[in-house]
């Protein structure tokens, strides 16, 4: 644990809810309670420029005033992240959207009757001035969302803002599904973390953007699947440059370019018709690479019976629930820093339902290295 994070948890232990603490403040939420009090608090720190992590369905996010350069400014800063990866928009009510873009079409509407509050950002033509011009990297278009989180939504209310927020990671990490992955990534860098426990999905929202011919286009997959944009829309196409798994680049969406949700340690994909044969390669694998003096680590599901000696074992559980392997990713790579691991083989998995996401995600924190036993 970093220096920072532990002065964080060393000052919340003064009291219970919020604390005065010497790196940033947590407003520490307890599950089930609303406490409009600590949410008023962390939403006028917001509302005066300040930012803030709070919790989504998806994954931890640090939000600002979308409005205020300044603001937005200091969230690239804490993150490191390039300023020509654009930011989503956060909305908890309906009407926001319409300050924010110039026009809604009607399958987008009904994308978001369906899908909002949830896990799917659109990507629609923005609105002039009312933005940062920070928050769209200069595009013409923007990424909005509503967040399907309780404390999401209040705080979002309670700063009476857009809230632009990006995962809150430091660039090219895992995302944070805790606020201890915050924490260690951003302590020191932020203004405050809303404390609301661990994020759902685990994986990032789906972006998409649709076409006035009424095709929809994934330019990243995430909570919301393929499938279930299908019970809406008749057309929905994967960005070329996500089509398979070692795709690089999605020019649409222009995050997917970078190297993202890494370990520190070299990761590679291992995918194969036979599961016996891709257990027994990876084995020999990091017996080899043990024997270099790496640090070795698995990343596997349940079903995998391969004996992996003494490497970190880790499981994303059953390869048949794509649901909980989403969940458990990001704290797994982090799992693996934690323990130095230097060199680590992950199991792929299906493509179906929010698999997509998985491989997607795990492909990025492979550089896009994938293995192919047979
Ligand atoms: P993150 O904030 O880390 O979850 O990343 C946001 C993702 O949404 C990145 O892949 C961005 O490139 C993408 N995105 C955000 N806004 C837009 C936009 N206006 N057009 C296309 N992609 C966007
Ligand atoms: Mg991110």
């Amino acid at each position: 644990m970093s220096h920072e994070a532990e002065s964080v948890s060393q000052s919340n232990q003064q009291a219970s809810g919020k604390t005065q603490p010497q790196v940033c403040t947590i407003w520490q939420l307890t599950q089930h309670t609303s406490q409009p009090e600590q949410l008023a608090e962390a939403g006028a720190v917001l509302a005066q420029g300040g930012i803030v992590a709070f919790p989504t369905e998806t994954v931890y996010g640090l939000g600002a005033d979308a409005g205020n350069t300044s603001a937005v400014e200091a969230v690239f800063a804490a993150k490191g992240r390039p300023a020509d990866n654009p930011l989503i928009v956060h909305i908890s009510q309906n009407h926001q959207l319409d300050e924010l873009v110039q026009r809604v079409l009607p399958l987008e509407r009904q994308l978001m009757d369906a899908f909002w509050p949830g896990p799917l950002t659109l990507v629609m033509p923005v609105m002039e001035d009312v933005l940062s011009p920070r928050v769209t990297a200069g595009l013409r278009t923007v990424g909005v969302r509503m967040p399907d989180h309780p404390v999401a939504l209040a705080l979002i209310t309670a700063s009476g803002k857009p809230l632009a927020a990006p995962s809150a990671n430091r660039s090219g990490r895992p995302s944070p599904t805790t606020a201890a992955h915050v924490a260690d990534d951003l302590a020191d860098r932020i203004d405050g973390i809303v404390d609301g426990g661990d994020a759902g999905v685990g994986v990032e929202s789906t972006v998409i953007q649709v076409k006035e011919n009424g095709t929809v286009f994934i330019l990243r997959p995430g909570g919301i699947t393929r499938e279930q944009l299908l019970t809406i829309a008749t057309d929905v196409k994967l960005d070329p440059g996500l089509a398979g798994v070692s795709a690089e680049i999605a020019p649409l969406a222009p995050g997917m370019k970078y190297t993202h949700y890494a370990p520190r340690g070299n990761m590679s994909i291992v995918i194969g018709h036979s599961p016996a044969h891709v257990g027994a390669w990876m084995q020999q694998q990091l017996l080899a690479a043990q024997q270099r003096g790496e640090q070795v680590g698995v990343l596997t599901f349940d079903e995998d019976t391969t004996d992996y000696g003494s490497a970190l074992r880790l499981s994303l559980g059953s390869a048949e629930q794509t649901e909980q392997a989403a969940s458990r990713l990001y704290g797994s790579l982090r799992t693996f820093d934690d323990h130095n691991i230097t060199y680590i083989l992950a199991q792929g998995c299906s493509e179906s339902g929010v698999g997509l996401a998985v491989m997607n995600r795990l492909s990025k924190a492979a550089g896009g290295q994938i293995i192919t036993v047979d």
